[in-house]
C-alpha cells in the first residue's frame, strides 16, 4: 500500500492528467476507481505453436464480456506488459452489431456467437420470429462431444444462456435454469442458486439435476477436486462476487471443466465467460476492469496449457461487445499502473478483438462478423 501511495504521488507530482489538480485525499471515489495503481503478478507461459491435427477435436471458446482492445491493453499494461493471451497468434475482429441495434446487448451478442443468426437485443437464442435457434453446443451434443458452461455470472445470465437456453427474454431467469434440464450438458460452474430452487413455482431444480445424475456443489474447494461424470456447480445465490471475494474460482472451474470433459473420446466444446469485465465497464471502474481483465487472462492461460499438452484443441478468446468506451489515458508499463477515461456507463459498437490458438486458429483472421466466428467454429468442429 505504501509502494503504491508513492506511485500515486508520483503520478501528481509529474501532473498526471486530472490528478494534477487533486490531492489525492481530495480525489472523488470514482478517479481513484480510474487509476489501477498495480499489483500482483503471476507467470506468463509461452506454449508450443505445433499441433497434431489440422481440425480441432475440441473447442474452448472464451468470452470476456465487454472485452475491447483497450480492456485487453489495460491487462497487458496493469500485467507490465504480457498476458497469456500473446500466445495466440491468429488475431481478427469481430462486428457485434446485433439484427435491430447499432449498439448490442450480451443476449443478442452471445445468440450471434452461439447460433450464427443476429437476432434482436434481449434475445436467448430466438430469431427475430423468437423461433428456436439450435446452438454450437446443443450441435455438439447432438454429436456425442461433452459440452460445458463457466461464469463468473449467473449461468443463467445472458451470456452463458445464450448457449443452452432458448428463452425470447433474457429476464427470464428461472425458465432459462429449467431449460438447463432439457440439455445433456456434462458441467456448468458459475452463480444463479437461486434460479435453481428458490423459484416462484417451487420446483427444486437441483434436486432434478441429481435425479438426472449431476454431481452438485455449491463450494469450489469441492467442484476443483471433481474429475468425471456430470458437474452441476452453483457457487454463488445470484452472481459470483468481485475477485477479492471469489478469489481464483474462473481459472479453477475452467481447469476443472476441461478435466471432466477431456476424459471424453469424442472430444469437448466448453464456453468460459468472464463475465464481470463487463460490469467494470458500466461502473467506469479502471481497477474492476483490470482485475477481470487479468483474472480471464489466467483463465486463458488454463485453457492454452491445455491446448498446448493436447495438441487437438481450439482456443478461441473474443468479447460479445465493448463496454464503456475505455480510453486509456496514462500509464506506466514497469509499475503497472493504468489510468482510463469512458465517455459512456453502456455498451459501444466498436469492433472486438479475435484471438485464436490451435488447429484451425488461421481461419480467425480479418475483420468478420460475429456470427461467422459461430459458423467458423461449427465447421471445424463438427464438420458443417
Ligand atoms: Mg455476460
Ligand atoms: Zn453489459
Amino acid at each position: 500500500m505504501v509502494q503504491k501511495l508513492s506511485i500515486l504521488a508520483l503520478l501528481i507530482c509529474f501532473g498526471f492528467s486530472t490528478f494534477a489538480q487533486d490531492a489525492y485525499m481530495n480525489a472523488s471515489a470514482e478517479d481513484i476507481e480510474k487509476t489501477y495503481l498495480g499489483g500482483e503478478a503471476y507467470k506468463v507461459k509461452t506454449f508450443t505453436q505445433e499441433f497434431k491435427s489440422e481440425k480441432p477435436k475440441n473447442i474452448i471458446f472464451m468470452i470476456g464480456d465487454g472485452m475491447g482492445v483497450t480492456q485487453v491493453f489495460s491487462g497487458i499494461t496493469a500485467h507490465h506488459g504480457h498476458l497469456f493471451l500473446e500466445n495466440c497468434k491468429h488475431i481478427g475482429f469481430s462486428k457485434t452489431q446485433s439484427a435491430d441495434k447499432y449498439i448490442t446487448d450480451s443476449a443478442a451478442g452471445g445468440t450471434a456467437l452461439s447460433t450464427g443468426v443476429k437476432t434482436y437485443n434481449g434475445a436467448i437464442s430466438v430469431d427475430l420470429n423468437k423461433k428456436q435457434i439450435k446452438t454450437i453446443l446443443e450441435s455438439s451434443e447432438e454429436n456425442g462431444l461433452a459440452t460445458g458452461l463457466v461464469s463468473t455470472s449467473a449461468i443463467t445470465h445472458a451470456t452463458p444462456a445464450s448457449f443452452i437456453a432458448h428463452q425470447p427474454q433474457r429476464s427470464m431467469y428461472e425458465e432459462i435454469a429449467a431449460d438447463f434440464l432439457k440439455t445433456d450438458i456434462d458441467v456448468f460452474i458459475g452463480g444463479g442458486r437461486d434460479h435453481f430452487n428458490m423459484r416462484k413455482d417451487s420446483v427444486n431444480l437441483v434436486e432434478k439435476l441429481k435425479e438426472n445424475g449431476y454431481r452438485y456443489e455449491e463450494d469450489m474447494s469441492a467442484v476443483k477436486r471433481v474429475k468425471k461424470g456430470k458437474l452441476a456447480a452453483l457457487v454463488a445465490d445470484v452472481h459470483t462476487g468481485r475477485l477479492s471475494e471469489r478469489g481464483d474460482m474462473l481459472p479453477v472451474a475452467t481447469k476443472t471443466a476441461i478435466n471432466i470433459l477431456s476424459k471424453n473420446d469424442k472430444g469437448f466444446f466448453l464456453m468460459v465467460e468472464g463475465s464481470q469485465i463487463d460490469w467494470g465497464g458500466h461502473a467506469n471502474s479502471t481497477i474492476y476492469i483490470v482485475e477481470e481483465m487479468l483474472d480471464f487472462d489466467k483463465a486463458i492461460g488454463k485453457a492454452l496449457e491445455f491446448a498446448a499438452k493436447d495438441g487437438e484443441t481450439l482456443v478461441i478468446v473474443t468479447a460479445d461487445h465493448e463496454t464503456g468506451g475505455m480510453a486509456i489515458t496514462g500509464g506506466i508499463m514497469n509499475d503497472g499502473v493504468v489510468k482510463a477515461g469512458f465517455p459512456t456507463k453502456g455498451h459501444t459498437s466498436v469492433m472486438v478483438p479475435v484471438f485464436a490458438y490451435g488447429p484451425g486458429a488461421e481461419e480467425f483472421i480479418g475483420i468478420m462478423e460475429n456470427t461467422d466466428i459461430h459458423d467458423k467454429m461449427k465447421k471445424l468442429l463438427l464438420g458443417k
